[in-house]
């Protein structure tokens, strides 16, 4: 299940040469080349599914224990003093490489960064409209 045309199907199977922290028969982490922070990495499916809709659940479970994993391994190596996951998908979300990936993102007291959205204030009954929309 690779994509000829994918540039992280090469790099997670080793084609293309990467900085790489993690591998085992599923996945390769590797430090993102334009890293939010230092230590920014990339759990990446040797496989290809092009988002969260595509992966498969067990490879989805599978990705967050390695996460979890990473998250102790780097914060204790690193130093860092907090850890983001973030895991975006379609263009609208600010996706821009269409082979799965989840960032891990080391953080430090006042690296500068900032992940995250503004909030929004809707009312009672907007939540409830949306939660009636979602919820069986
Ligand atoms: P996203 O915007 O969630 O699709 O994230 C794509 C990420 O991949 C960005 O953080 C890029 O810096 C990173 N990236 C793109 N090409 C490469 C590459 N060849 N090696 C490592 N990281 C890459
Ligand atoms: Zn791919």
């Amino acid at each position: 299940m690779k994509d000829d045309n994918c540039i992280f199907c090469k790099i997670a199977n080793g084609e293309i040469p990467s900085k790489t922290i993690f591998e085992d028969e599923k996945f390769r982490v590797i430090l993102d080349l334009g890293p939010a922070t230092k230590g920014h990495a990339l759990i990446l499916p040797k496989d290809h599914y092009a988002n969260i809709y595509e992966l498969p659940e067990k490879t989805a479970a599978d990705v967050f224990v390695l996460a979890k994993r990473m998250a102790a391994d780097m914060t204790d190596k690193l130093g860092c003093d907090g850890f983001n996951v973030v895991q975006n998908n379609g263009e609208a979300a600010g996706q821009t490489v269409f082979h799965f990936h989840m960032h891990l993102i080391p953080r430090y007291d006042n690296d500068g960064q900032k992940i995250g959205w503004k909030p929004s204030e809707p009312s009672q009954e907007e939540l409830e409209e949306i939660r009636a929309q979602i919820a069986d």
